[in-house]
């Protein structure tokens, strides 16, 4: 199947014996000109990239005191050392988060202290080079961003945030990554990250709506484009098409249809992902929120709800409103934005959705928090909220739920070994290593407690595990999104 080693499974995570350069040779597709032109980025490496990288990190650490404090901060503590999930799947060392953080430390030492300018042997300083560059492109593409180095620093050093700063500094000089970039570029020309155009959205949904009718019997709305509705649903693309996400879209339809509540999808914005995020681009990431907004406003929308997306639910819970606010022509009664497991909870705690759990008896699940909602979100009034919601709405749904291992979920989850513009295939061998530790943790109470299927509510957790089960040997199947199991056990009464 591949051309390197899956990771064998223990019985319990082991620190594994340090493997220098393990990863050395894994790196993303470069962006050919055209993409990064497409994004305002030098097609290709600029004449006096030295400087433009040095002048850009100074830029940057000035813009985002946090840069500046994660630079001068780490006092070499080790306790980040074993929380990765890379370095974990693939003992190479600089994939330890301080590593990965020293690879521009290093730089920002030699540029902006005095004692890298005079001593830079001393503090480990380091010129700017290619060589550097190179480390930069392959092992800042070894980080999903998920945070889970940030949760155990006493500091609480970002390594996530580094990692953005980096690609951002790679895209101006001319070193982008062909995978994000690209799908940031669809975004601009089609409205979502897989290129779909909008007829073919609409005809899909047309054909989804005769699909349910032929199944449930009831004519369930899957509208698009349709204007003076009250919500305005904004999913990763993913869910327009491929398993499983579509069940999940099913379930979705379903929930505002035994609501009674309004809703549509927009061509304009087809798209909930903002993978602008993943390359630390604050412009990017601008243009593709606006597109929410203006969906918004040409449709007539009273509310914005995203749909079963970790880092699209990052970006609309902490950034939306500062890139593409104010949203004052919005209902003041629902928050901006809010979460499609905030509105199927609402609507369950106020009896307006009823469930027969028995229709998922055939599944004892589990529940994967993905990084982006547990460490960088949250959901509803409470603390916690984005662990208890969807866990009240798995017990709702399912007789049958079990946990994993307590140090595996909540915020100390690990990532599914794919977010922040690593689900991409020349990376797979990343992929499969850096997914070893959720896999380990599935295998327990696979093995301890029958489990059968893993839910999530990300559309790249989704993908991955599509791709990666097999390597694991457990069945792809058995990964699936949240609200198809709300789709499954829903009561559904004749609203037409
Ligand atoms: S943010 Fe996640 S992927 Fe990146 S270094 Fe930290 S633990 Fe590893
Ligand atoms: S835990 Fe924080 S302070 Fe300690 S080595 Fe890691 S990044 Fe540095």
């Amino acid at each position: 199947m591949a051309n390197f080693e899956t990771p064998e499974l223990s019985q319990w995570p082991a620190v594994p014996k340090i493997k220098p350069g393990a990863m050395s040779h894994m790196a993303p597709h470069v962006a050919k000109p055209e993409i990064q032109e497409a994004l305002g980025y030098p097609g290709e490496l600029v004449d006096n990239w030295e400087r433009v990288a040095i002048d850009k990190l100074g830029e940057l650490k000035g813009k985002y005191r946090s840069l500046q404090v994660f630079m001068d901060a780490c006092v070499s503590c080790g306790a980040c050392t074993d929380k990765c999930h890379y370095f974990l799947g693939s003992a190479d060392p600089k994939n330890m988060p301080a590593a990965r953080q020293d690879l521009m430390r290093s730089v920002y030492r030699r540029y902006y202290t005095l004692a890298g300018k005079w001593f830079p042997k001393l503090v480990g300083a380091r010129d700017m080079t290619k060589e550097v560059l190179d480390d930069w492109y392959s092992y800042f593409f070894q980080c999903s961003q998920c945070r889970r180095c940030a949760v155990f620093c006493p500091f609480g050093i970002d390594t996530a945030d580094i990692g953005m700063a980096a690609r951002e500094i790679m895209d101006t000089v001319g070193r982008g990554q062909k995978y994000s970039n690209e799908v940031v570029g669809k975004v601009f020309q089609f409205g979502n990250n897989l290129g779909l155009p909008g007829r073919a959205i609409a005809d899909a949904m047309e054909s989804l709506e005769e699909d349910v009718e032929e199944e449930t019997g009831q004519k369930i709305r899957i509208p698009v484009d349709e204007k003076g509705a009250e919500v305005l649903l904004v999913v990763p693309s993913a869910d327009f098409f491929a398993e499983p996400h579509v069940d999940g879209l099913i379930g979705y339809a379903k929930v505002f249809h035994q609501a009674g509540i309004r809703w549509t999808f927009s061509t304009h914005a087809s798209e909930g992902g903002n993978f602008g995020m993943f390359i630390g681009s604050y412009e990017n990431m601008q243009r593709v929120s606006i597109r929410i907004r203006e969906a918004a406003l040409d449709l007539g929308v009273r509310r914005i709800v995203f749909g079963e997306c970790g880092h699209a639910w990052r970006v609309a819970y902490s950034f939306l409103n500062t890139l593409a606010g104010p949203f004052d022509f919005l209902d003041p009664d629902y928050p901006v934005p809010q979460h499609i497991c905030e509105v199927t909870y609402d609507l369950m705690k106020r009896g307006v959705l009823k469930f027969d759990k028995s229709k998922n008896d055939h599944m004892i699940v589990t529940f994967h928090d993905s990084c982006n909602p547990a460490r960088a979100a949250r959901m509803g009034d409470l603390p916690g909220g984005q662990f208890t919601i969807p866990r009240e709405i798995i017990k709702a749904t399912c007789n049958h739920f079990v946990e994993m291992p307590p140090d595996t979920i909540r915020d100390a989850t690990f990532c599914c070994g794919a977010g922040g513009g690593i689900l991409t295939d020349e990376l797979m061998e990343l992929r499969v290593k850096g997914a070893m530790p959720r896999m380990q943790a599935l295998k327990d109470v696979v093995d301890t407690d029958g489990v059968t299927h893993m839910v999530s509510i990300c559309a790249i957790c989704k993908s991955q595990f599509s791709k990666i089960l097999p390597y694991f040997k457990f069945n792809a199947r058995m990964n699936l999104g949240l609200h198809q199991l709300v789709s499954n056990a829903i009561i559904l009464e004749n609203c037409d």
